[in-house]
């Protein structure tokens, strides 16, 4: 293994969102500290077993819950640590995520300062009422002010999360939210997230009398929010994700591509060595256990060929690239074809949702559409 991936998990956040099922806790600026803390001693415990010697890293992310909840100087004593613990490749790609309420051009200049290539920033909409019932702390204005911050114009590339299917929400709000995001000249990546309801979540809870768009309003919101998106400059390279040229993001782009990263933080998973592991979902756990020298994990499990030709197939037809055959066959020893079922991909070729460009098998846009039903067919 020569190179690597490095993800950075930060649990806190100003409050929770009312549909937020991912791990975090309100934010305290004591408990951040001596998580800080904590982060350091995983990175030794890591050193010490040699998992990752040799590799360099090639991309970086720092996400969450929100990782610009901390202050600028915890901001920067964060990516030292990272800095003084790997060996770094030229040319690598670093993102951090923040969010609107606690971003300031302070806290950016110390990112830039440190190295940081890439923010993503959690918009979610543009549209007060939207951001309210998503129980979001910050105000469409906030959104505005951050997108015309002139320190943006400093990063390599600058993302945006966007949400869809909101209740209550019209193809008329999300084409406000979309125009705002346009119109700001430093935007080059745009996430589009349909909204998925959690049952363990405010919103999964008060499900019923929620105003949910059914299932083929969202359906004909996904097909007009992406010929917007399109026709705005953004190319789709994956069901979610959309970017300028050349702004695809790297990290994410390893994950679907089965490359090794390493997790570090509560709830953060790893794929190393054919393992793929993830840590303990409480903070206060996860610092008691890396303070007395223990590795976090909650469940650790075998990728074995079989598992990762499926992950293979469910993750390349999110893809616009899609499945390479010859990617499969070296990393599963048994050729695509033999893997699959050949009648239903058949079928799919003759409704116009796959089609095949050698070595890869592609969804179409519609194919796209229905990534998950497909993969599940075929295999
Ligand atoms: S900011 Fe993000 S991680 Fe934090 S509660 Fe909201 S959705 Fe969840």
């Amino acid at each position: 293994m020569n190179s690597i991936s490095l993800y950075l998990h930060i649990p806190f956040c100003a409050k929770k969102c009312r549909y937020c099922d991912f791990y975090s806790v309100s934010f305290d600026e004591r408990l951040a500290w001596r998580y800080l803390d904590g982060l350091a001693a995983e990175i030794a415990l890591c050193k010490k077993s040699r998992i990752t010697e040799g590799a360099a890293v090639q991309t970086i992310f720092i996400g969450g819950g929100t990782p610009s909840v901390f202050s600028g100087e915890a901001l920067h004593s964060l990516c030292t640590l990272v800095r003084s613990s790997f060996t770094i490749a030229p040319g690598y790609e670093w993102t951090v995520e923040c969010n609107p309420e606690s971003f300031t051009n302070d806290k950016g200049v110390t990112l830039l300062e440190a190295g940081v290539t890439r923010l993503t920033f959690g918009l979610q909409s543009l549209n007060d009422r939207e951001l309210s019932l998503l129980g979001r702390v910050h105000s469409s204005e906030r959104c505005h002010t951050i997108l015309s911050d002139h320190v943006l114009s400093r990063f390599t590339s600058i993302g945006v999360d966007i949400m869809y299917g909101l209740p209550g929400q019209t193809m008329r709000t999300l084409e406000q939210t979309l125009a705002a995001v346009f119109d700001s000249p430093y935007v080059k990546h745009i996430s589009a997230y349909e909204l998925t309801v959690a049952d363990n979540t405010p919103f999964g809870r008060h499900r019923s009398i929620l105003p949910l768009p059914s299932e083929g309003e969202t359906a004909v919101m996904t097909g007009s929010l992406w010929e917007l998106l399109e026709k705005g400059g953004f190319c789709q390279y994956e069901v979610s994700n959309f970017a300028k040229p050349g702004h695809a993001c790297r990290h994410n782009q390893a994950y679907w591509d089965h490359k090794p990263y390493l997790g570090l933080g509560c709830a953060a998973h790893s794929y190393l060595h054919e393992k793929r592991w993830a840590n303990v979902r409480d903070v206060n756990r996860y610092i008691r256990m890396v303070s007395n020298g223990l590795f976090p994990r909650e469940f650790i499990e075998t990728i074995d060929k079989k598992k990762l030709a499926m992950e293979i197939v469910f993750l390349g037809l999110r893809k616009v690239q899609g499945i390479n055959e010859a990617f499969f066959q070296e990393s599963c020893g048994i050729a695509f074809a033999d893997f699959i079922q050949k009648d239903s991909i058949g079928q799919f070729v003759n409704r116009g949702l796959l089609e095949y460009e050698k070595p890869f098998w592609k969804p179409t846009r519609k194919g796209l559409l229905m990534a998950d039903a497909i993969a599940r067919e075929i295999l």
